[in-house]
């Protein structure tokens, strides 16, 4: 059993980890640090993900890093892309070098007296334990599990003897040309999918259960293509992020305030480019306001062409049961099918399933409070990466390297060890993702919750983020910095003046 200490110990090399590990580099150039990654490959979502199509869904010009400019001329990209870029900065930086591979950490334990957090590892490619330590635990596991997507529970499943696939573990053998494909599902995935099989299949059927708000964009940006050819590399990425950050917000907050304008907006859109007399209220008309679930992009309106061109159709209606031959719908429609494909989801999974313990005791993560976004209550040295849930994940993934830099950095010149946030003295707590979609609500009770208001309360606004945690004081009521040997179970509060 290996046992060795890093001042950081980064979890997961995606998008997030291999970022976190740059800013370190360059924020915090002294400080020793290792990645462990479960998987035996840099790029997390962006390698996992296989299906037909598989691009983003927001602009990369916002999805990049902060220091690496996005210079591929599709704005909207294929994972195959994202993966690449994530993979030359592991490379260009050095992280490579710093990454364990097929490491999954199961557990780490803080303890008080030495500052220190022990981290538990189980080593899939040889079966070993490995057991590090380090001064600041910084997982970046993203948010689901990899093992397993979301699939319902749906009747008659078993009988089916056609194809059954999920996106999540897309089979490369699998051969739909000139097949009848059913896509479940109404998400990003379904909406990227359906198109994209379209393309060789005999005929796509996208089955809903409700409609999403589904807007057509650019997949090249006009403005970030001039930038490039007037401005420097990086100016221009700079620029081309800030009018996507603008709009971004512009948009979010019209829906959230004038939802019924933004409603009739993406109505108008869809029409636009749907076939004359299409059931627009049916397949495209959602029961919630934009923004409770997440928009779906879809890049220069490659679903509405499919559908216009006949070789993708959309069925809302809720299955009945499933058929040796197809999928039997509640309307009494047969929908046959040589291959079904569930895009019906992942499964949420806080830290990468990992526990932690603090001084031996549990963490029970429904308990915590998370502070700006990053920490939890009670729960000294970590930080953890949750990207936003209505613009890009890497606008928020920058801005938490950032702050954990700036906090080891207060550390070392205060002379101290240990930063703990402290739960805030309030009931009024929400859940910590705000979304209404299905895989969220699924497991908003196991996940940690957000206060009413800052420093633990999720703005999901990035200009607000940036100067809370790019510029905003380190010290306040929320959190406590202390010498090792400080217990880190919270003193309790002074009650409140009447
Ligand atoms: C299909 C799909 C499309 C998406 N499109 C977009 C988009 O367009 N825009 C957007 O903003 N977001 C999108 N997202 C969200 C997306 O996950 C983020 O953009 C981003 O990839 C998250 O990066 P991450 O590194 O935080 O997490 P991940 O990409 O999930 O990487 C986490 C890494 O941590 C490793 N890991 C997990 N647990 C452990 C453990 N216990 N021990 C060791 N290693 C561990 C994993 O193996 C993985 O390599 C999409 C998600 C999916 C699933």
């Amino acid at each position: 059993m290996a046992s060795d200490h890093v001042d950081v110990l980064i979890v997961g090399a995606g998008l997030s980890g291999v970022g976190a590990a740059v800013h370190l580099q360059l924020q915090s150039p002294g400080k020793t640090y290792a990645v462990l990654e479960a998987r035996g490959a840099v790029g997390g979502t962006w390698d996992l993900f296989r299906y037909p199509g598989i691009r983003s869904d927001s602009d990369m010009f916002t999805l990049g890093y902060s220091f690496k400019p996005w210079t591929n001329p599709k704005a909207i990209a294929d994972g195959d892309a994202i993966r690449s870029y994530v993979r030359e900065t592991a490379r260009e930086y050095g992280v490579q070098e710093h990454i364990r591979f097929h490491h999954r950490v199961l557990r780490a334990e803080w303890d008080s007296a030495t500052a220190r957090w022990t981290v538990h590892a189980h080593r899939d490619d040889t079966g070993e334990e490995v057991v590090l330590t380090c001064g600041f635990l910084f997982t970046n596991s993203g948010y689901y599990r990899y093992d397993e997507g979301y699939t319902p529970e749906f009747p008659g499943i078993d009988r089916y003897a056609g194809r059954l696939v999920h996106p999540q573990h897309w089979p490369e053998d699998l051969d739909y040309a000139g097949k009848r494909v059913v896509v479940i599902g109404s998400g990003a995935t379904a909406v990227t999918l359906v198109p994209a099989m379209a393309e060789r299949a005999g005929h796509v059927t996208m089955l809903q259960r409700s409609p999403t708000y589904v807007i057509a964009l650019p997949s090249r940006d006009p403005l970030a293509d001039a930038a490039r050819r007037w401005l420097p590399a990086k100016a221009a990425y700079a620029v081309t992020r800030w009018k996507n950050v603008a709009l971004g917000v512009a948009n979010f907050q019209l829906s959230r305030r004038a939802p019924g304008v933004v409603k009739k907006f993406l109505r108008r859109a869809a029409k636009g480019k749907l076939p004359v007399g299409y059931d627009l209220d049916r397949h495209f008309s959602p029961r919630y306001n934009p923004w409770d679930q997440r928009l779906c992009v879809v890049p220069d309106g490659d679903l509405f062409a499919a559908l216009r061109a006949g070789t993708a159709s959309v069925v809302t209606d809720t299955i009945d049961t499933f058929t040796e031959r197809g999928i039997r719908l509640s309307s009494g429609e047969e929908l046959p099918a040589d291959v079904v494909v569930t895009a019906t989801g992942l499964n949420l999974l806080a830290l990468g399933g990992m526990t932690l313990t603090v001084d031996g005791a549990e963490v029970d993560l429904a308990s915590t409070v998370a502070y700006k976004g990053m920490m939890l209550s009670g729960v000294p040295n970590f930080a953890m990466t949750i990207g936003y849930t209505n613009a890009s994940w890497t606008l928020k993934a920058d801005l938490v390297a950032t702050y954990v830099c700036r906090l080891l950095r207060h550390l070392d010149d205060t002379g101290q060890q240990i930063v703990t946030p402290l739960a805030p003295d309030t009931t009024d707590l929400v859940p910590i993702i705000d979304l209404q979609s299905g895989y969220v609500l699924r497991a908003v009770d196991r996940l940690p919750k957000q206060g009413p208001e800052a420093p633990w309360r999720l703005h999901q606004n990035y200009p607000r983020d940036v100067l809370l945690m790019r510029h905003g004081r380190l010290t306040d009521s929320g959190v406590r910095f202390s010498r090792a040997g400080t217990p880190a179970t919270v003193p309790d509060r002074p009650a409140p003046v009447a």
